[in-house]
């Protein structure tokens, strides 16, 4: 057993928030010396027709459209932090589920998630990684995000205005 990390998965729902999270794998796997993947989950994006004929999308075009909207900011995003084409993973299905085998499958002992993402911030963590965190094999952090973080009040400010 190892105390230290040597593959880290992180999981991006290409919204505005990552850029803290992936800031802080490409950091820590550098720390660490680790092997960085990086992997973003279709889940809002019809599965186009398949050879089963399982899900036929309402709109094909615009589907498409968004699929390589997606492909490429995934690609812009894996790019900046160096990660290797064989280490990236554009999969469809439930985010929370889909980290969890790709890091079970791909040997990956940490997973980065943040506490919240484009799901809002109704919930102490986000369903994604409240999902990643009870279900994955190995270790999982949660990235708490700077808006998130509630600016302490100085012991000066509070003894002149004590009632807030
Ligand atoms: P949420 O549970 O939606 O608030 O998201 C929390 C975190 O889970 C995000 O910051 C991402 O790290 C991860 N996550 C959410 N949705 C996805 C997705 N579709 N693909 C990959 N990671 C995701």
């Amino acid at each position: 057993m190892t105390v230290y990390y040597r593959h880290i998965l992180v999981a991006v729902d290409l919204s505005e928030q990552d850029t803290y999270v992936v800031q802080k794998a490409r950091n820590l796997a550098q720390a660490f010396r680790a092997k960085l993947s990086v992997i973003h989950v279709l889940d809002n994006i019809p599965m186009p027709d398949t050879a089963y004929g399982t899900v036929v999308p309402l709109d094909q075009d615009s589907s498409y459209e968004m699929l390589e909207t997606v492909k490429a900011r995934l690609r812009g995003l894996a790019n900046s932090l160096g990660v290797d084409t064989g280490d990236r993973w554009m999969i469809w299905g439930i985010p929370g589920e889909e980290i969890v085998r790709i890091a079970r499958q791909e040997g990956a002992d940490l997973i980065m998630v943040g506490s919240h993402g484009r799901h809002g911030l109704g919930l102490l963590l986000g369903s994604t990684a409240n999902r990643v965190l009870h279900h994955a094999e190995c270790d999982v952090m949660a990235i708490r995000l700077p808006h998130e973080i509630e600016r302490p009040v100085p012991m000066r400010e509070l003894a002149q205005n004590p009632s807030g």
